[in-house]
């Protein structure tokens, strides 16, 4: 069966298009087949698989707009066997607005899905930050959604009124979405500011992080300016490690029993995977409860005492240094500061 993933977060610049067009090309390149849905108008998914602007001719724009568009013409095959691409265009910004009499405009893109998605293994939706009519049409469409956070200042910022909204949608409009997982983002192990975020992710949001961690590599930056991802651009750096490591933990995920291993939420603080927050219970009101501390732990850092950790830098991070943690669990070493170094690294 088919697993539909959106790729989102509420802040802007995380690392949710890098992690959509390298999570799908290492899925495909694992054999499975996968369908990448660019939903920016931004359009960066689409030029990360080589396509330019100027040769997309029909869009998800012409698929969330025309009631008689079909998606089979607009997709695109890419260059990996088992990688297609429904392309974004500049357009699609005007989307929300022609949609706006439109009687259920939510549901658009899970309608015209529903003919073709079984084709797939996995359909990966990149969004654009917040909240907007073009997310909600991919949180509808979707079962799961995956949370990038950059490991960085304020990098909790708005994911309570993200899962509050997945909530909403859970409930009242009875639609059945999980949170996969959330993945860190940029991981910079010169800065003690990542290793603090990191380890404060790893306090909140317990088996709901994924075990990888994406570090800051500039390939990652320089793969969509020659149209590639990161597998077809530096297949041996340490980046395409890590979208490969993230594929293979999104396979493993999808197998869990998720009823049996992970709704049980009984400490009502981690944001556990595939938590149901549709239960008849308190659990999500308990969770949020318990992480608005966190949260503001995190975001109580100021500006000036951000820049100060952000300059404390070890040494420069090389191809070929040595392996930045691939697991959470590595950082307990000198990546991850203890409790004890804590208030050091924040008050200096
Ligand atoms: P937006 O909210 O604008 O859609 P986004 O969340 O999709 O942004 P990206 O476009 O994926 O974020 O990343 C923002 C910038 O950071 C891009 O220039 C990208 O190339 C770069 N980038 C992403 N991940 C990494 C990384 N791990 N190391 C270095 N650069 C990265
Ligand atoms: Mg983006």
């Amino acid at each position: 069966m088919v697993r539909k993933i959106a790729i989102c977060s509420q802040k802007g610049g995380v690392g949710k298009t890098t992690t959509s067009v390298n999570l799908a090309a290492g899925l495909a390149m694992l054999g499975h087949k996968v369908l990448l849905i660019d939903n920016d108008s931004q359009a960066n998914a689409t030029t990360s698989c080589g396509i330019r602007q100027q040769d997309v001719h029909l869009s998800l724009y012409d698929i969330l707009t025309k009631p008689d568009q079909k998606p089979d013409p607009v997709i695109r095959k890419c260059r990996l066997d088992t990688l297609w691409l429904i392309p974004a265009s500049g357009q699609l910004v005007s989307a929300e607005i022609e949609l706006i009499r439109e009687m259920g405009r939510e549901l658009i893109l899970k309608e015209k899905m529903e003919e073709i998605e079984e084709r797939y293994d996995y359909v990966i939706i990149d969004c654009t930050p917040g909240i907007s009519l073009l997310v909600l049409n991919a949180l509808f469409c979707c079962d799961e959604i995956i949370i990038p956070i950059q490991s960085q200042f304020l990098a909790l910022e708005g994911i309570d009124q993200l899962l509050h909204a997945v909530h909403v949608i859970q409930k009242r409009m009875r639609h059945s979405i999980r949170v996969t997982g959330i993945v860190c983002t940029m991981f910079d192990r010169r800065t003690k500011l990542s290793s603090f975020i990191l380890q404060q992710m790893t306090s909140l949001f317990k088996e709901g992080l994924f075990e990888t961690v994406i570090s800051v590599n500039t390939k990652l930056a320089e793969a969509p300016l020659k149209g590639n991802n990161i597998f077809e651009y530096a297949p041996a750096c340490n980046a395409a490690n890590d979208y490969m490591a993230l594929a293979r933990e999104v396979v493993e995920r999808g197998n869990r029993d998720w009823k049996e291993t992970y709704c049980r939420s009984d400490d009502g603080l981690a944001i556990k995977p595939g938590v149901q927050f549709a239960e008849e219970n308190d659990t999500l009101k308990c969770k949020m409860e318990s992480l608005k501390p966190l949260i503001s732990a995190v975001m109580s850092i100021d500006n000036a005492k951000a820049s100060e950790l952000e300059a404390k830098t070890e040494k420069p991070q090389e191809e070929g240094a040595p392996e930045v943690p691939k697991s959470v669990s590595d950082t307990g070493g000198s990546a991850a500061p203890s409790a004890m170094e804590e208030e050091n690294i924040l008050w200096g």
